[in-house]
């Protein structure tokens, strides 16, 4: 127990985490073009936060959050996900008196109790963004395309988005009902978490990934045809903007998402190859949500990407990213004797911008040799002997073994130029 992370969380070893400092570089720069700003939210919340705003009959909420009372007897929550956060930042600090919409990216860790397996962790990264405070189907199409540019700038193919509108609390009460009835028909066919949830929510149960469930809600009556006008209209402008982009996507009728807080838009960007997690990214626009946290009735839409699965999607694409984990130069010491001044020029060069190494062992100076080849160094710097007394040092260029003497003093302006 002691040698091992708890189950469903794992380490990320430099090698990998190169790669991850990649995709979040490119995330960051996709967020600057976009015009959004980092937030960075605590990581644990009041549990209150989550039950309101991801909703009660949820499967996060019902089963899947970290809960626990602290010392001073409150009950908190490691986020599950970070649009409450957001939401709950954006009434805290205000910014619905400043102009609108706010736009704001996170990234970081998520703690769900969910079933560990390949892409599905207890502890998992979502990069996310919410723009808060617009009503336009343009911010909806934004979202979208910042994604579908963000895989692009990554390589990613393949990936197909799923769009659907579930409508505004006018137009899915009357859905709500003719979905409850074809439900209430075929109870039997239905699993046991959806028959306990058909009452509250019976929208859920398009959401199950049950195969009784799935077959049973193919058939079920659909969204798209009880939108009201103003849903519809904000439907179709949503598409005609990401026509006008290119923005390619497919209508799933059956997608809601399994948060509570979404009205109109819903999307879902899946990869096939991904196995039985295909989704990469999910989000939606949450009319609703502001208020239902305690604020004035605000607008908001936002996705959630999960990095995890993106970081798997990339391997298996055998899109190569380019990480630098390797030291340009090594510097090595002649003898022992010369160890300190070795310390002294690789600090020089690190000083100097360049990154560099050395042995740590006291090793022979062909032992040394094999650990800088091993290390995929640029160079070898060797200091001591004559050359020290002369104060220079000798280069060794590692794949041609070549060897040049030069004043110490240069060194740094000689690797630079080269
Ligand atoms: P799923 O249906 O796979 O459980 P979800 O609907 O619970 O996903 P969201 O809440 O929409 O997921 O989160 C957005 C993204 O976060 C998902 O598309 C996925 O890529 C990622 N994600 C969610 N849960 C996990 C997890 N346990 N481990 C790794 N990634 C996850
Ligand atoms: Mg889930």
């Amino acid at each position: 127990m002691l040698t091992t992370a708890p189950r469903g969380t794992r380490d990320i070893l430099p090698e990998e985490a190169a790669k991850w400092q990649y995709v979040e570089e490119v995330i960051r720069d996709c967020c600057r073009l976009y015009g959004y700003g980092e937030i960075r939210p605590p990581l644990f919340e009041h549990t209150e936060l989550f039950q309101r705003s991801v909703g009660e009959a949820t499967d996060i909420v019902e089963k899947e959050m970290y809960t626990f009372i602290d010392r001073g007897g409150r009950s908190i929550t490691l986020r599950p996900e970070a649009t409450a956060s957001t939401v709950r930042a954006y009434l805290e600090h205000n910014l619905h008196a400043g102009p609108q919409p706010v736009k704001l990216y996170y990234m970081g860790p998520m703690f769900r109790y969910d079933r560990p397996q390949a892409g599905r962790y207890r502890q998992f990264s979502q990069f996310g963004v919410e723009a808060i405070g617009a009503q336009d189907p343009s911010v909806d199409a934004e979202v979208i395309t910042l994604v579908l540019d963000l895989c692009t700038r990554l390589g990613l193919k393949d990936l197909v988005v799923e769009l659907n509108s579930i409508g505004c609390p006018k137009c899915r009460q009357e859905y709500r009902q003719a979905l409850l009835e074809y439900l209430s028909e075929h109870k039997n066919k239905l699993c046991k978490t959806c028959l306990s949830r058909i009452e509250r929510n019976p929208l859920r149960v398009l959401d199950c990934k049950e195969e009784g469930c799935r077959a049973l809600t193919a058939a079920a009556p659909q969204m798209l045809e009880y939108l009201c006008s103003e849903c519809a209209e904000h439907f179709k402008t949503l598409q005609q903007c990401l026509h006008a982009v290119g923005a390619k996507y497919e209508l799933n009728p059956a997608l809601v998402r399994g948060l509570d807080y979404y009205t109109k838009t819903v999307f879902e960007v899946t990869w096939s190859g991904l196995g039985a997690q295909t989704a990469i990214c999910g989000g939606g626009r949450y009319d609703g949500l502001v208020q239902e946290c305690g604020g004035p009735p605000t607008p908001g839409v936002g996705f959630a990407m999960g990095l995890d699965r993106l970081l798997i999607a990339l391997e298996q694409m055998g899109i190569s990213i380019p990480t630098v984990n390797k030291p340009t130069v090594y510097v090595a010491a002649l003898t022992n004797a010369d160890n300190k001044d070795a310390f002294a020029l690789l600090t020089i060069l690190r000083r100097a911008g360049i990154a560099a190494d050395k042995d740590y062992r006291q090793a022979s100076l062909r032992a040394q040799l094999k650990a800088a080849n091993r290390s995929g160094a640029k160079w070898t710097v060797i200091v001591g002997g004559e050359e020290k007394k002369r104060g220079a040092v000798v280069i060794r260029d590692m794949e041609t073994g070549e060897q040049t003497e030069v004043p110490q003093d240069q060194l740094v302006s000689i690797l630079k130029s080269s």
